[in-house]
């Protein structure tokens, strides 16, 4: 008799397991959807933002994808093109550098919007020049250096600083050229996703030798 109830106890308490369980998987469902249904949104709005771009309606671009910006985890390659380029068109040219910049540091030369990039990069760098010389610049711009940057399926990305070369050269008055291993990418030419973010906000240390 002792033995069947202590049984049942036992069936009981897996009964009552179970049921916790399927009610944690639930919320973790609930919440994986809501997460997706957000970055559904996001992603709308950054759609739009290009939309609106086209439509040559800078500021509301703006506004969408800088909703974008704000709102997701790390930025993909796309959405530094788009605001680069859009920054532009708003006449911020500092802004428009440093994204598209970006752009070309991820996707190289054989990106989707690589040639393009460049293009709206070499004439928004003519304008940073006209920009500084007349010394009216803007207040406020929104950098990537306050973003985690997306680095593609990769992972990696070829080191800004040696150009994925390895090797700093230094051109010296006295000594002519110089070269020098470069310190942030350990001999292989490019960084992980997590030191080029590093990078970008300053944070990564160059090796000491
Ligand atoms: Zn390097």
């Amino acid at each position: 008799m002792t033995r069947v109830f202590i049984i049942m106890l036992f069936v009981l308490a897996a009964v009552e397991v179970n049921a916790q369980e399927a009610e944690r998987e639930k919320i973790r469902t609930i919440e994986l959807q809501k997460e997706q249904e957000k970055s559904r949104y996001v992603r709308q709005q950054m759609d739009s933002g290009i939309f609106y771009m086209n439509q040559e309606k800078y500021e509301l671009a703006d506004s969408k994808l800088r909703y974008a910006l704000s709102n997701l985890k790390s930025i993909p390659s796309d959405l530094a093109f788009y605001f680069g380029k859009n920054s532009y068109f708003l006449g911020k040219y500092k802004q428009s550098v440093d994204w598209l910049t970006k752009y070309i540091q991820l996707k190289g030369t054989t990106g989707q919007y690589s040639t393009e990039a460049a293009q709206w990069l070499k004439m928004a760098e003519k304008e940073l020049v006209a920009e500084h010389a007349s010394q009216s610049q803007n207040a406020v711009e929104v950098l990537s250096r306050d973003y985690t940057i997306d680095c593609g399926p990769a992972g990696r990305v070829s080191c800004p600083v040696c150009s994925g070369s390895t090797v700093i050269i230094r051109k010296d008055y006295l000594h002519g050229e110089t070269y020098r291993t470069c310190p942030y990418c350990n001999k292989v030419g490019t960084l992980s996703c997590e030191d080029y973010n590093k990078l970008l906000r300053g944070e990564l240390k160059p090796a000491s030798n």
